[in-house]
């Protein structure tokens, strides 16, 4: 660990000017994943700036019945939010599946969004890594690549982002506020994450100087047919091999609106328009979610130790929709996947 600066941002405006004189530093919210990638040698930031006082904790209704979430808001008290439990259970349901009650209650809206991928090469700075060092390989790539991804790879990483929330704020079509140097703007959630290309050391479309402000949460939460379902090595405190993201209305057994989206496959939240309209307009039964998950899947690609991906997600996506269409999601205090 290097020695690095410290100073606490006062309102949105200093924390803006505060990155803008030292780019080279980092915004630091709940440091859960943060002051663990600077112990490792990974992160270097020459300083951090505080961002944790910041008033940005609020959860509010929108004026179009949506819900604005402040960046700050802790993890726990996101999933426990009335709002959150009576209208997006989805993603009171992710939240939930993910890390321990203890690292929720310090991990922030913002922070899950930037939280960086699980791959152990990453982490091993003695190990070949572009996403680390741009330019000096892919160690996963012929390595030990159980985790890493199916979908959306390239020949400079194969990493995963390892968030749940994210997944589920992908399938309900969130918005993410940032502010700049160059002012406010508005990413949709499935823009805000990229796929590696050949510049996988950047995660995201976030500008190094951005702050995150707020996610925005449209009014539709499909409140009675959703289910979150994460299939990792063991029930708790573990990164999802395959998670999903299931969520519909249905017309007598007749699918409406329909999302999916899936983490733990790809450098982002996975979602594809193709398979959410083989859902929409279909008997909700065995036959159209297999569909679906054929479609999803079509350009899925295995490596040597993570083929086994493909069919865990064409299994997982049938049953996750079959959770949704039944109004049974998946419990997350009995984590055990009947
Ligand atoms: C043991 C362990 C198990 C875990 N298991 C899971 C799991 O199962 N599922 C899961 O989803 N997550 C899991 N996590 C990850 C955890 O959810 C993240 O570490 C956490 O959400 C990060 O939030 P934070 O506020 O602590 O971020 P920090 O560590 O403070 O920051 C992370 C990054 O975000 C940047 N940042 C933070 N806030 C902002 C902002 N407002 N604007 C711009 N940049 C910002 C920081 O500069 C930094 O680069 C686990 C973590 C640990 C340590
Ligand atoms: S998969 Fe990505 S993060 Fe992992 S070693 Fe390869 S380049 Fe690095």
């Amino acid at each position: 660990m290097i020695n690095f600066q410290y100073a606490r941002a006062n309102d949105v405006a200093d924390a803006v000017r505060m990155i803008a004189t030292d780019p080279t530093a980092k915004f630091i919210a709940g440091g859960t994943n943060l002051i663990d990638l600077m112990k490792e040698d990974v992160e270097r930031p020459s300083g951090l700036i505080d961002i944790s006082r910041l008033p940005l904790k609020g959860v509010e209704e929108t004026s179009d019945g949506g819900v604005r979430i402040g960046a700050l808001v802790p993890n726990s008290d996101l999933a426990w939010h009335p709002l959150i439990e009576q209208r997006y259970p989805l993603l009171r349901n992710a939240i939930l599946a993910g890390a321990s009650q203890q690292l929720r209650n310090m991990a922030s809206t913002g922070g899950n969004l930037l939280q960086r991928t699980r791959c152990a090469y990453f982490y091993d700075i003695a190990t070949p890594c572009n996403k680390r060092e741009p330019g000096s390989g892919c160690s996963a790539i012929g390595g030990i690549n159980r985790i890493h991804a199916i979908l959306g790879t390239s020949e400079s990483c194969i990493a995963t982002h390892p968030s749940d929330m994210c997944v589920a704020l992908a399938a309900l079509d969130a918005k993410v506020h940032v502010t700049g140097p160059a002012g406010e703007r508005v990413l949709a959630f499935t823009d805000f994450h990229r796929l590696p290309d050949s510049s996988p050391q950047t995660d995201t479309n976030l500008h190094p100087n951005e702050l995150i402000t707020a996610v925005e949460l449209p009014a539709k939460g499909f409140p009675a047919n959703y289910s979150y379902l994460k299939i990792r090595d063991r029930l708790s405190y573990a990164f999802a091999l395959v998670s999903i993201a299931a969520a519909m209305e249905l017309e007598g057994g007749t699918i409406g609106e329909a999302r999916l989206a899936l983490g733990g496959v790809a450098h982002k939240p996975w979602r594809d328009s193709a398979a959410e309209s083989a859902l929409r307009g279909q008997p909700a039964n065995q036959t159209t979610f297999e569909q679906a998950a054929d479609i999803l899947l079509r350009d899925a690609r295995g490596y040597e130790h993570n083929t086994f991906k493909i069919d865990l997600a064409r299994r997982g996506i049938v049953r996750t929709l079959t959770q949704a269409a039944q109004a049974t999601p998946q419990s997350q205090s009995d984590k055990k996947i009947r």
